[in-house]
């Protein structure tokens, strides 16, 4: 069965570019873990990245998948499917007694070398010069009121590592998958926030987040890096901005008006679908085609409605 709605099906000719394509020694590999498709009747084939849900059904974006794997991919692209079996595998073998953390994921992502590297730079009292494997980069270097210089760059993910003293928190699975599904779909809005020690750039807020765009592939991370901080200084902003000044959640009426805005849009690619259109069937289709759950899907049609 192929859960995403396709705009069009693939011909017989993409079909056969596309398993000539996955070829592997002599066989076809199934994109989600790439073991062998023995039979080659037994083929299905799906959707690889989710960011397809609004275009068309181009061959780039089309994989070979494995009957048993097809049915259990439900309303996830192959990508999706593909990194949620290697994230519970990941949270089964790296399971700590004091569970796990960015440097994990980095170890894991980075195959065990080259992470956590040293930045090597020199500094003037305006710029920051930072020496990169594929050269230098000039940084202007700003100061708060605290007093602290900082800049902002975007880090490859080898130069990064958990901040321990600052980020004592493990990882939640469910929470970077959310935030990993979000990553794939949207951009980062605010950078995540290190500090620079001993030539070290130690990340300690927004841990989930930069794990969740690890998992999603990314080899850069939007930083905004403090310059060696007093750090019980810093410790004490962390726990402010976290506790009683946290970002205000949106007035109801505005997020009303911000679901009403995205479900104008999915109502309208509904209807461009054939057959009869009910509220039932759109929810039905925010489930299936979107890969929302029963409850979002719920939450936007009576936004709508309001
Ligand atoms: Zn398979």
């Amino acid at each position: 069965m192929q859960v995403y709605m396709l705009k069009r099906q693939l011909t017989d000719k993409e079909k056969e570019e596309l398993i000539k394509e996955y070829m592997r020694d002599g066989s076809l590999r199934c994109f989600v873990d790439n073991h062998p498709i023995e039979d080659i009747s037994q083929v299905d084939f799906h959707h690889i990245s989710p960011r397809c849900e609004r275009g068309p059904t181009t061959i780039d974006n089309m994989a070979p998948v494995c009957k048993d794997h097809h049915k259990l991919i439900r309303t996830l692209s192959l990508q999706e499917f593909r990194d949620k079996l290697m994230l519970e595998k990941f949270f089964t073998e790296f399971k700590k007694a004091d569970g796990i953390r960015l440097d994990e994921v980095l170890y894991f992502k980075l195959d065990g070398l080259n992470y956590g590297n040293p930045l090597n730079f020199e500094k003037t009292d305006k710029s920051i010069k930072i020496y990169w494997n594929t050269g230098p980069e000039l940084h202007s270097l700003y100061t708060c009121s605290s007093g602290f210089q900082y800049f902002y760059a975007l880090i490859p993910i080898e130069y990064i590592k958990n901040d321990f003293e600052l980020q004592p928190r493990p990882l939640e699975s469910k929470r970077m998958w959310e935030l990993y599904r979000h990553f794939l779909r949207y951009t980062q809005l605010a950078p995540a926030i290190c500090r620079l020690v001993d030539r070290q750039v130690l990340l300690f807020d927004g841990q989930h987040k930069t794990a969740a765009q690890i998992w999603a592939g990314r080899k850069y991370v939007d930083c905004k890096i403090y310059i060696d901080p007093d750090i019980q200084s810093i410790k004490e902003t962390v726990l402010a901005a976290h506790d009683k000044l946290r970002q205000m959640p949106f007035y109801t009426s505005k997020l009303i008006s911000i679901y009403s805005d995205l479900f104008k849009d999915d109502w309208e690619d509904y209807l461009e679908l054939a057959g009869q259109k009910s509220e039932a069937g759109f929810v039905e289709y925010l489930i299936k085609v979107k890969g929302k759950t029963k409850t979002e899907g719920l939450k936007m049609l009576r936004s709508a409605i309001q």
